[in-house]
């Protein structure tokens, strides 16, 4: 849990204003204004089918927005190939499927984009890989293959190659959705560790165990806009919309 749960610490890691997102004559985004502070871990939930994973490629430009204005980092997003892989750099993203290069060990997974993104000599991305391998628990598989890993193994090494960018934020959709239920934990318990490090994150997730142990804030998007948004403890148990209650009521 970050200590800047007020978020009034500098300027805001993401800054979302008026955003709209259609597809078609669909507005699957209707209106979202969201500011994301340094440090702070922001769990997004809803149904399916809210708008939650496009609000997550709209931060990281995977998604252009129809209207609206995004910043990250103070940065205006601009939707030009030199800014996108910039701006791409700096945001860690984490999905369901794991992702990795089947052909390249954990080592080089978590390595290559260092190398070939931000320049690091050979010796200095493998440094770093072994050490964020420590950091998850995997330092012994820093050798292996991601198809010799488990689930939760791979996507333990999915955070860490986000993490060796150097992100100024990571964005997860729905990490531990593919995992068997006994690998969830190790996953997120990386993912607490994380946030008590004071990762400023944005989580959509199911997990409301994550949400009320890690988040400093839960958004609850619903019909294109958020329902409503606060602390865990307000949102999960006291929750004073008609959305809120009945998303809730759905998860019991
Ligand atoms: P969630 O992650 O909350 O389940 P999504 O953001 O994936 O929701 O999707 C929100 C809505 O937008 C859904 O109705 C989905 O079908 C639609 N949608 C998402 N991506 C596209 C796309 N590329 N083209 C058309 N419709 C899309
Ligand atoms: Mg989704």
């Amino acid at each position: 849990m970050s200590s800047t749960q007020s978020g009034t610490d500098g300027a805001p890691v993401v800054r979302m204003r008026g955003i709209v997102k259609r597809f078609g004559d669909t507005a699957v985004l209707d209106g979202i204004d969201l500011d994301v502070a340094r440090g702070e871990v922001v769990t997004l939930i809803g149904p399916s089918g809210a708008g939650k994973s496009t609000l997550l490629r709209c931060i990281n430009g995977l998604e252009r927005v129809s209207e609206g204005s995004i910043e990250v980092g103070g940065q205006p997003l601009r939707y030009d190939e030199k800014h996108l892989n910039q701006l791409r750099a700096r945001i860690g993203m984490v999905f369901q499927a794991f992702n990795l290069f089947p052909h390249m060990t954990v080592r080089d997974n978590i390595a290559v984009a260092q190398r070939d993104v931000l320049g690091r000599s050979r010796g200095d991305a493998a440094q770093r890989a072994q050490d964020l391998l420590e950091r998850v628990g995997l330092a012994h598989k820093i050798d292996a293959y991601p198809d010799s890993l488990s689930g939760g193994q791979q996507q333990r090494v999915a955070i860490a190659r986000a993490l060796a960018m150097d992100p100024t934020v990571m964005l997860f959709d729905e990490p531990t959705s593919a995992l068997d239920p006994e690998l969830v934990g190790e996953v997120l318990g990386v993912m607490r560790d994380l946030a008590s490090e004071g990762m400023t994150m944005v989580v959509v997730t199911h997990e409301m165990r994550f949400a009320r142990q890690a988040a400093d804030r839960v958004v609850l998007l619903a019909d294109g806009g958020i329902a409503e948004q606060g602390p865990p403890a307000q949102v999960l148990q006291r929750p004073t919309s008609e959305r809120g209650r009945a998303f809730l009521r759905e998860l019991e």
